[in-house]
């Protein structure tokens, strides 16, 4: 048995970042960006009103009040869009929508809701400082601005402001191209009943989801059967349009673990048997400079071989400087137990955080490398290592799976 740190590091010099290409922005959320960007544009680009009312020179609204208000005649309406048609002179005012530009001239915006109409003049019933409801060109972003830097990760808002200084594409990290396939002659694919020794594929699915999950981009190989010949097509197949491609199942010490068999042949491949549990065996290397991953075929084996060795390597292809998940420490509610076996346990957790914030971790079911149902009620990955556990209050590492990988 190798150590996991070994197995991870064999793997990780495999993986390198995608070229960055340049990428439209309406293509552009969850992925990192490869340039820095300095706005062309300054936000607002012109200084206009924050509110509907009236452009006005400030000196002119002095001493106005509801009880003694000051009335100017109203010259012109400037709707959003649209620009004043001459500048503004003393003693006049100019009706004025939210985001249309400040009429030359003009100081001052008094909202609609502190005037009253008055034919073609207007009441106006409050005194207002200069700059009042005023937003300057450039108060969001100064042009020139250096806004966004390499490693951002670009979620709504980065888009929205690359939008509104006239970006249309960014150099970023493309989402790599993560093919799965099971393989298994007892696996059935879609609705039809079971015959006897036949069990349905889970793991294709799981493992997509996870690739989605981790901001990756899935691609599905298919349900290939324990045939040398049809594992072979079905990879080469996956090498050719994917930038990565992961199997479960098949790697294992069985007599019909073909895709073992398939990939010495045909590659530079690694059996690796790493001191963990679940998911000892992995399968890694490169076929035609693609890195494959053969996983294990037990359901929670697949997806904590996923977490451990596939994850964040893949991640970092897409540029991810978290590609990591965090881990905490927290408390055990209830014993954790293992026995002494050289192996590091990866035990399934449900962990929470009490309102002291600490976080307490519990058991999320059976431990069985097939019980499934543990995997879907946990939010973590408890990290024993070689010894016998540890018993209700003590604190145990966690790897915890909660964190969104799409932000
Ligand atoms: P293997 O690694 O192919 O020997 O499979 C180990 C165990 O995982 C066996 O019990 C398989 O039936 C099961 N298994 C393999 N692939 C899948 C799959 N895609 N979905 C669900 N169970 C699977
Ligand atoms: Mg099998």
């Amino acid at each position: 048995m190798i150590a996991l740190e070994e197995a991870q590091a064999k793997v990780n010099r495999d993986l390198a970042v995608l070229p960055p290409t340049e990428i439209p922005i309406n293509e552009a959320l969850g992925l990192v960006l490869a340039e820095t960007v300095a706005a062309d544009e300054a936000i607002p680009p012109f200084a206009n009103t924050a509110m509907d009312g009236f452009a006005v020179r400030a000196v002119d609204t002095v001493g106005a009040r509801k009880d003694s208000p000051v009335t100017l005649p109203v010259v012109a309406t400037i709707a959003a869009g649209s620009v004043a048609p001459r500048p503004l002179e003393r003693g006049e005012v100019m009706r004025i929508m939210t985001g249309a530009p400040l009429p030359e001239g003009a100081d001052a915006i008094i909202m609609v809701e502190l005037t009253r109409p008055a034919g073609f003049d207007v009441h106006l019933l409050a005194e207002v400082p200069a700059g009042n409801h005023v937003r300057p060109a450039g108060d969001d972003i100064e042009k020139g601005t250096e806004i966004f830097h390499p490693g951002t990760v670009l979620g709504p808002g980065h888009l929205g402001v690359l939008a509104s200084i006239g970006r249309q594409t960014v150099k970023g990290y493309r989402k790599p191209r993560v093919g799965v396939m099971s393989t298994g002659d007892e696996l059935v694919e879609g609705p039809e009943p079971l015959q006897p020794g036949q069990i349905r594929d889970s793991n294709r699915l799981t493992l997509l989801t996870m690739c989605a999950e981790a901001g990756l981009e899935p691609v599905d190989l298919g349900l290939i059967r324990d045939n040398e010949r049809a594992i072979e097509q079905a990879l080469r197949h996956g090498v050719a349009n994917c930038d990565a491609v992961i199997t479960t199942g098949g790697v294992s010490m069985g007599d019909f673990d073909f895709v073992k068999a398939v990939l010495t042949r045909v590659g530079d491949f690694s059996w690796m048997q790493v001191a963990i549990k679940p998911a000892k065996p992995l399968v890694f290397g490169l076929l035609d400079d693609v890195p494959v991953f053969g996983l294990p075929g037990n359901p929670v084996s697949s997806m904590v071989s996923f977490e451990l060795f596939a994850r964040s390597g893949l991640r970092r292809m897409m540029g991810r400087l978290d590609a990591e998940r965090p881990r905490i420490t927290a408390i055990a509610d209830e014993p954790i137990k293992r026995h002494r076996d050289g192996k590091t346990h990866f035990t399934r957790v449900f962990v929470s955080e009490n309102p002291a914030g600490q976080w307490r971790a519990k058991l999320s079911g059976g431990q069985g490398s097939h019980q499934l149902m543990a995997m879907a009620s946990a939010n973590g990955l408890a990290v024993l290592p070689n010894g016998d556990g540890v018993d209700a209050g003590q604190s145990v590492e966690v790897i915890h799976l909660d964190a969104l990988a799409i932000r």
